[in-house]
């Protein structure tokens, strides 16, 4: 069970050091316990309290690791059954199916493709990350593929039910840290000791949720710590059930072995992409770890991409970009000047919009806290008083040589307070949707 602040406290120094960053020690220990703080922010903390700390703030759902590097993927460490309570942390990983039945270009098309599915968004390259190779018989092409997969940077998933075939394939692919799929009643402790010499993760096959529970608690019993589930199910209703069942056990009933992030296969549950795809937004949204697709189109991934961003953002905090001064197209001194808010997907829909037009043009983001125009207008943080402050202090009337402002449509309202703000300024109201953008700077 998780520790209280005053439990926690009784743990620390108590000498009110203040180096944790916080006034007092039971500050701390409330910080700490709220999830707010980090016990590695006490230096001064006894090695014994630390283990017993450490072993009470873990999350109820294990943090596992799959592959190096940049395609590194972080599961579970999840805390909360909605995001609006918290936040999710560790997005599910993407992973393409490639077998040993697949020609030699099909694979190297399966391959290339996870270059090319990569996509910029709100300042954030979205992409999957992972390849899942599967041994369907023929041992001569399994290995080759899981050779040229291990030169990719991509992370793989191996699936074998075959432990000496698992084992040439990790000697190929041991530096990736591949995760080990799958651990069965039957190859239990084979799959283990793989596991453990070389160091990967190892996913655990279970027949239903009790199989599950037994199998986890035996692979735990041979000292496995880092385990994906699987709970067996390959019909929609029933993953899905699953999925929401191993979530809620390991958070609220602390059912130890069900708290690992979980592995689900849409590329078993149908034979039609779309259908697929739809079976793993579900998942997306609740609850995989690892999601393992047949293949890989752009109106397959980007949706889920998207779906995973939106998922995996705080709600509580929403996206923003820097205050400051953009630079767009090339501007010179006699270029326009827009104001907007720093909410990321205003920024980026509105610098999108000024590139698209391909007018010269100086973009002055303030600081909103995040917030789009209009609710920062409502919050009372783009009106008159801030934004005209703001202009003096930004340092565009150095970069031009007129005094014209364009404000967006949806502030129309601040224009006359802040004309008095900016005395000398020609104040404009822009348009009030960004697509409007381009054809508003081309009439100018
Ligand atoms: Fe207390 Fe440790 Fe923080 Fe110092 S660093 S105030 S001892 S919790």
């Amino acid at each position: 069970m998780a520790l209280t602040g005053i439990q926690i406290f009784k743990l620390l120094p108590k000498t009110n050091c203040g180096e944790c960053g916080f006034p007092t020690c039971l500050a701390f220990a409330m910080a700490l316990a709220a999830g707010k703080a980090e016990l590695e922010k006490c230096p001064t903390i006894s090695a014994e309290a630390k283990e017993q700390l450490s072993e009470a703030s873990a999350p109820p759902i294990r943090t596992v690791s799959i592959g190096t590097g940049e395609y590194e993927v972080k599961l579970g460490g999840e805390t909360v059954m909605f995001r609006h309570e918290k936040t999710f942390f560790n997005k599910p990983g993407l992973a393409l199916l490639i077998t040993d039945k697949m020609d030699p270009p099909e694979v190297e098309r399966r391959l290339g493709s996870l270059s090319l599915l990569q996509y910029e968004r709100v300042g954030l390259n979205l992409r999957p990350e992972l390849v899942a190779i599967k041994d369907e018989g023929n041992k001569e092409r399994f290995l080759a593929i899981v050779k040229q997969a291990a030169s990719t940077p991509y992370g793989l998933i191996l699936i074998s039910l075959n432990p000496g075939l698992m084992k040439e394939a990790l000697e190929l692919s041991k530096e990736k840290k591949p995760l080990i799929y799958a651990a069965t009643a039957e190859n239990a402790d084979a799959m283990a000791a793989l596991a453990k010499e070389y160091g990967c993760p190892l996913a655990l096959k279970g027949d239903g949720i009790a199989g599950l529970i037994a199998l986890s608690e035996k692979l735990a019993g041979l000292g496995i710590k880092d385990l994906i589930l699987d709970s067996g199910s390959r019909t929609i209703k029933e993953a899905f059930s699953d999925q929401i069942v191993i979530r809620r056990a390991a958070l609220q009933a602390r059912v130890k072995p069900l708290g690992f992030p979980t592995i689900t296969l849409p590329c078993e549950m149908t034979d039609d992409l779309i259908t697929e795809t739809l079976i793993a937004s579900l998942f997306v949204a609740k609850y995989a770890g690892l999601i393992v697709l047949s293949d890989f189109a752009g109106e397959n991934v980007f949706p889920l991409l998207l779906e995973r961003l939106n998922i995996y953002t705080d709600p509580q905090r929403p996206m923003t970009t820097d205050q400051g001064i953009y630079p767009i197209n090339n501007p010179d001194a006699s270029s326009p000047v827009l104001v907007t808010c720093n909410f990321s997907l205003t920024y980026f829909i509105v610098s999108g919009e000024i590139e698209n037009s391909r007018v010269p043009t100086w973009l002055c983001v303030m600081d909103t806290e995040g917030l789009s125009v209009m609710t920062a207008w409502a919050a009372g943080k783009f009106v008159a008083d801030t934004v005209g402050p703001f202009i003096k202090k930004s340092g565009i009337a150095e970069k031009v040589s007129h005094k014209k402002l364009i404000i967006p449509g949806y502030a129309a309202g601040i224009l006359g307070d802040l004309e008095e703000e900016l005395p000398g300024w020609e104040i404009t109201v822009g348009p009030r949707e960004a697509a409007h953008i381009p054809a508003f700077l081309k009439n100018r």
